[in-house]
């Protein structure tokens, strides 16, 4: 006769097995390397292993649901175990999206021998576990019953606690099967949502179109710019190129990126606050002048900018779906390849890119290489209150070389084009100010983010005037809600949607 073992004492197994395999896998990429930053992983697995029994607690209640779900459950984990350690991918709405928008054939060259090895174990172990709750588990109608509520209260508090409990168990399993597949799910709903602002509004493109490439940078402070007066020369590859237009005043009331965003792509109106968020963006009126359009995704989408991610022709993600919540290294140089083969394309189509990059985003080490370590000594581990304010800096500014060399190689792809790059971030970022880090706060860097345009010589020798009209405007203070009009004007765009005084170039200054 075989041993019966009580049904808490399986979920826990379970739940252990769970939890030393797929859990550790997933919080190997923490950066632990003193007592501040163990002891904080240390708490957020523990949280992430109580949160996982819930779920193993309320399927091991009956065997029937614990054998039709326990083996699919471990066989996806162990694909994704195998793609954590291998590629560092992870469940994000991200991968979800790139994984349904998946053909067959590129399936098959996703499935190596490993992966498949991988989901093989995993199923193996899933059916070992359900049979042994089939044969070998004895439990009491009382000890289901509380079972049952104890897994409800967990699972149900886990998803319904603070935004940081349910951020730090929501992307990782079991529970990010849920959460991420949820916010896929609102992401494709305002993706789809019905917007018409500018579906009619007629729109001509210049008889010499320039392309016009974006690039929405992310948590870069004006002030840590050497043309901006800063002690250190972050941005060595282009700071000295003669046709650099820098903007060294440049306003944003909006210091968190699901806002700012979307208020850089729109038509700011006083009488409608909600533009952001109902309106097209320009992206449209550049589609309605016949341009070719396209999202470089190097930063997840979220539900306040998918729809715009989606209003361009081609949305191209970079980063194979890495989530930024955990610590594989996300570079915005990854953007150029995907770049430089749209752009090439044998088609005469002036283009509009919007390259969304990662730039000076939390938590910096993971977005510049060793070639980029040029200040030292750097940050070592993300528990901020046990990091000094210099090794907090001299990480930031290396993500500052890094994007310098993202630009100069941008650049480089489209030297020999009639094209214009305009950099504009999304924010900036605290430093220690008041005693603040990163964007949480009122101080002024926040609301000061970097700002710049580079021309290509062709495209200064077309547009003369327009290059003229932005040297002479460049240091008057003006507002980040002058993009929309700025990127139509200096793609030479002449739709009635464009305010001509509205722009970077009328130099009016604007709160
Ligand atoms: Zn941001």
């Amino acid at each position: 006769m075989q041993r019966k073992i009580p049904l808490w004492l399986f979920s826990l197994i379970v739940c252990v097995f769970y939890c030393a395999t797929i859990t550790v896998i997933e919080f190997s990429d923490q950066p632990v390397n003193d007592i501040f930053s163990f002891a904080k992983t240390a708490m957020l697995y523990s949280l992430v292993s109580v949160a996982s029994w819930g779920v193993f607690s309320l399927l091991s209640v009956s065997r029937r649901v614990f054998a039709l779900l326990c083996p699919p459950l471990m066989a996806f984990s162990g694909a994704m175990g195998y793609l954590g350690l291998t590629i560092g991918s992870r469940v994000s709405e991200t991968s979800i999206e790139i994984a349904l928008g998946n053909d067959a054939e590129m399936w098959f060259s996703v499935i190596t021998p490993g992966l498949a090895a991988a989901i093989l174990i995993g199923l193996a172990i899933g059916i070992f576990f359900a049979r042994m709750r089939w044969r070998n588990v004895v439990s009491t109608s009382r000890q289901r019953w509380v079972m049952t509520i104890a897994g409800v209260i967990i699972t149900i508090g886990s998803m319904t606690a603070s935004p940081k409990i349910i951020w730090t168990v929501g992307n990782r399993l079991p529970y990010s099967l849920y959460y991420c597949f949820n916010l896929y799910l609102t992401n494709k709903k305002e993706a789809a949502a019905v917007r018409t602002t500018y579906e009619h509004t007629p729109a001509l493109a210049a008889d010499n179109a320039p392309d016009v490439i974006f690039v929405i940078g992310e948590s870069l402070r004006a002030d840590h710019l050497p043309m901006n007066g800063y002690h250190r020369n972050t941005l060595p590859k282009i700071s000295d190129d003669s046709l650099l237009i820098n903007f060294p005043d440049i306003y944003t009331g909006h210091t968190n990126t699901n806002i700012a965003v979307p208020h850089l792509l729109t038509r700011y109106s006083a009488q409608k606050p909600n533009h952001a968020f109902s309106d097209q963006s320009f992206i449209t009126l550049f589609k309605n002048a016949g341009y070719k359009t396209a999202w470089f995704a190097n930063q997840n989408l979220t539900k306040y900018y998918s729809y715009f991610a989606n209003e361009a022709d081609s949305l191209i993600y970079c980063n194979d779906g890495k989530s930024i919540f955990h610590y594989e290294r996300t570079l915005d140089t990854d953007m150029i390849p995907p770049f430089r083969q749209w752009i090439n394309e044998p088609d005469s189509a002036p283009r509009l890119a919007i390259l969304h990059a990662i730039g000076s985003h939390w938590w910096y080490p993971t977005h510049y290489t060793e070639v980029d370590e040029t200040f030292t000594p750097v940050i070592k581990h993300k528990e901020i209150a046990g990091l000094s304010n210099e090794a907090i800096v001299n990480s930031y500014d290396n993500t500052i070389l890094a994007t310098d060399r993202f630009l100069a190689e941008l650049r480089a792809t489209v030297n020999q084009r009639n094209a214009i790059i305009i950099y504009m971030s999304d924010h900036g970022e605290l430093l220690g100010e008041d005693g603040c880090y990163l964007h949480d706060g009122n101080q002024k860097p926040l609301h000061r983010p970097a700002a710049f345009v580079l021309p290509t010589a062709t495209y200064a020798a077309n547009f003369p005037q327009v290059v003229d009209s932005l040297r002479m405007s460049a240091s008057t203070p003006m507002s980040a809600t002058l993009t929309f009009h700025t990127l139509l004007s200096l793609g030479r765009i002449s739709t009635p949607a464009l305010n001509p005084d509205s722009t970077f170039l009328s130099g009016r200054p604007l709160r």
